[in-house]
């Protein structure tokens, strides 16, 4: 496993993050929302480095289908809070084609959010599908396949505190050992 950004080299980038969304809503109440389950490990540490009071939810989203190329996208909202009204924050891992943040902040715009931002701990240097672009970016990567600080490879290696590059071997290997 190649180490990509460290725990020190992360926690600088959720630093970042937090005080860019502080400087942009100030005080402002926000609704603080958890694209899980990528972002589980983010969302933890960014939250309670922001400074206004924060509503806080969380929706499933699955596009990966046991595999490391994108699939069908399936959202599930059975567990979001209230967002009639509200200034929305989508917090996610990381955005590759888009798609995902894409769907959820028509979501939360149709469920009647008064603003949607979005803020993600990676930005993949790819051809993105949708026109939108994340508002919040702690660091830009390259076009490989991450794990680690909530990314997983078929639900694995999620608990690294570092983000790191699977080798192909790597994944052959986890592939097999979930067969088992
Ligand atoms: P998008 O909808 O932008 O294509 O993809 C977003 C979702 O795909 C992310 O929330 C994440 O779960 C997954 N994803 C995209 N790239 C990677 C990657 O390099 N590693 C892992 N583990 N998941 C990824
Ligand atoms: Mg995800």
């Amino acid at each position: 496993m190649r180490t990509l950004l460290s725990e020190a080299e992360l926690n600088a980038g959720v630093q970042k993050l937090a005080s860019e969304i502080d400087s942009h809503y100030g005080i402002r109440p926000l609704t603080v929302i958890a694209i899980m389950t990528g972002s589980l490990v983010l969302f933890a540490d960014l939250i309670r480095r922001l400074s206004m009071p924060q509503r806080v939810g969380v929706v499933q989203a699955s596009s990966y289908r046991g595999g490391t190329t994108s699939g069908q996208l399936q959202v599930d909202d059975a567990m979001m809070i209230e967002v009639k009204g509200r200034d929305v924050l989508l917090v996610d891992d990381i955005f590759d084609t888009g798609k995902t943040l894409d769907r959820v902040s028509g979501m939360m715009l149709e469920h009647g959010a008064t603003s949607v931002q979005t803020a993600v701990l990676l930005h993949k240097l790819t051809q993105h599908s949708v026109e939108m672009r994340p508002d919040f970016v702690a660091f830009e990567i390259p076009d490989e396949f991450v794990v680690g600080y909530g990314l997983d490879y078929l639900d694995m290696y999620r608990n690294l505190p570092y983000l790191a590059v699977l080798s192909p071997a790597e994944i052959e290997a986890t592939a097999a050992e979930s067969e088992t």
